[in-house]
This record gives C-alpha cells, structure tokens and sequence, in this order.
C-alpha cells in the first residue's frame, strides 16, 4: 500500500512544491451550501460551467468510474523572481510563462507514473482546474494551507502564488492531514485593496467585480456575458485597472505572500517581451506576433481583441 510519504516524495521529484493525502467524501454541508450561495446570488457570473456537474461537486467520489477514494492534492509555486516594471500595462504573474495547465498536467502524470511503478493496479485521474472540483477547500483539508478572507489557499511557506494540482485515486492511502490553522487572523488587508469591491464576503468574491474573471472569461466566453456584468464595470470606471490579465492587487496585500519563497521553476518565468511591451505596443499587436509570442501562454485564453479592450480600459 502507498504510504504518504513515498507519494509526497514522488511529488518532489515530479517537481511540485509541496504535496498532502486526503481520503475522499462528500463535501461538508456548510461548504456545499456556501458554494450553492455563491450559485444563487450569480457571483459566478458569465462562468455558467460552474452551474453544472453539481452531484460531482458534492461529492468528488463521483469522478472516477470505479470511485474515487484519496485525493493528492500539490502545489507549485508560481511566486515570481522578476515582475514587470510596474508602469507597464500587467499581467497577473501566473500567467507570466507557459500555461500552467500544461505544466501541472505533465508533473501530475510524472506523479501518477511513479505511484503506478510502486502500484501498478493503481488508477488515477489529473485534474486541474477544469473539473467540478473544489480544489481549494481539498488543499486545505489535505493539511497545505488554509483558505483567506480573499478565497485563495494561504500556504505558510508558499503564501497564496501557488497552481493547485489534484490526483484522485481509486485507492485508499492513509492521510497525510493536519488541518492548517486559519491564520488570516483580524487581518483585512486584501478586502481593502481590492479595487473593485470585489471580495463580498469571508472567502467570497463577486466574479461580475473581480478583474480577473473581466480581463479573462468574458473574453474567453463572450456569450456568457450578462447585464449584471457591464452594470458592475459601470460603476467601476473610476476604479481605473492598471491589470489587462488577471490581477494580483489581493495577493499582492497579503503578508503571507511578502514571506513566501520564490519559484525556481524555468517554465513558470516570465516572458521577455513582458519586461517591455507598453500599452501602444499591446494595440499595435498583429494576430501573428499574438500568437508567436503568447502561444504557449494563458493569455492567448483572452484573445487579442480581448486584450486589446483591457489595455484600452486601463487607458480611461
Ligand atoms: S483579484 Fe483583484 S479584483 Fe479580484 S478580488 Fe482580488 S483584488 Fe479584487
Ligand atoms: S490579506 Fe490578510 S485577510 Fe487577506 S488572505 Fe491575507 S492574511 Fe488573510
């Protein structure tokens, strides 16, 4: 039987940053019943998959044909060790290098080969961020962080730039968990810094405020837009975004990130055209140079027209 410490060191030598054993059940019905709140006051905006899938949510079990029985939650850092100069139009640092989907995906297989090599009976699914799966609340109950007043997992050595990683099993392994302590604290000082008002609640954030869904998904799925969306940037013209992609401003307020350690990871480093390129740059953009530059990249997921309109936006 797989124990969790060859699996957290498998994990290491697949290249994530930290790794923890979870055995899988239904969701606890006080985070089922805050994710169906969130649903309900359409905080999930123009991302209508969120609607879906409902009775996998509530219980990850359910995505695997056989069931799933442990969850291998890992993380990987993605705190930067060169931003962009800050007069430049920005870019959230996850999406800084290659998309990182891509490079989860690849060290989650990695992770499953050596299970499989130790197993071989073994089955396993990689998920990231594409399943009706509650990746946060799973990283915390597998003893790597806790969740902020802002939503994200706050890691102790990692703070909260970190890519989360999921790999269910249809095995039982002994759980690696001790549930982190919550150590937010009477700290506010993201829900202060967001520019948008966006953080409506203790770990709830209103997707139609949040720069980051209004740089990325409502380009990336036009015909999900709603009304409640434009009346929110309506009102927010004043707020004046300086972000194009994502934003960090949330992250960038927590104490826990000053402390984190920075990622060595080459495929997570910034893009050199990054370092440079202005907002007269980003509108004068060809579709081929768009797509020579960001091919391998998670902004491509906004499109240059997309882009284009956000570096207009932080223009007034
Ligand atoms: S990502 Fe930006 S807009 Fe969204 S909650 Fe954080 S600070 Fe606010
Ligand atoms: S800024 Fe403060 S309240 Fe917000 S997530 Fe970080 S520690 Fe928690």
């Amino acid at each position: 039987m797989l124990t969790p410490d060859f699996i957290q060191s498998a994990a290491r030598s697949a290249g994530f940053d930290a790794c923890g054993v979870v055995a899988l059940s239904a969701l606890p019905s006080d985070v089922l019943r805050s994710f169906d709140e969130w649903i309900r006051r359409r905080h999930h905006a123009g991302m209508r998959y969120m609607e879906r899938y409902l009775h996998q949510r509530a219980d990850p079990r359910r995505l695997m044909k056989r069931g799933a029985r442990t969850a291998v939650v890992a993380l990987l850092s993605y705190k930067p060790h060169r931003r962009q100069p800050p007069h430049l139009p920005q870019v959230s640092c996850y999406a800084y290098g290659a998309d990182y989907h891509d490079v989860l995906k690849q060290k989650l297989r990695s992770l499953l080969a050596a299970l499989q090599a130790q197993q071989p009976a073994l089955q396993g699914r990689a998920f990231v961020d594409t399943a009706p799966l509650q990746e946060r609340y799973w990283a915390a109950a597998a003893g790597l962080g806790w969740l902020g007043k802002n939503g994200m997992l706050i890691s102790r050595e990692l703070g909260s730039y970190t890519f989360i990683g999921v790999l269910l099993l249809d095995d039982d392994v002994k759980s690696s968990a001790t549930p982190a302590k919550n150590r937010c604290g009477a700290c506010t000082r993201c829900i202060s810094a967001c520019p948008t008002s966006a953080i409506v609640g203790c770990g709830r954030v209103d997707a139609h405020r949040c720069l980051s869904y209004r740089t990325i998904e409502k380009h990336a799925n036009p015909q999900q837009g709603d009304a409640q969306s434009a009346e929110a940037e309506k009102d927010e013209k004043t707020a004046a975004p300086r972000y194009i992609f994502g934003c960090d401003i949330c992250q960038e307020a927590c104490p826990w990130n000053r402390k984190a350690k920075v990622a060595a990871h080459g495929e997570l480093q910034i893009l050199p055209q990054l370092l440079s390129l202005t907002a007269e740059d980003w509108l004068a953009m060809s579709a081929d140079d768009f797509e020579k530059i960001f091919e391998r990249s998670p902004i491509k997921r906004a499109t240059l027209q997309g882009m284009k309109e956000n570096v207009r936006a932080t223009m007034g």
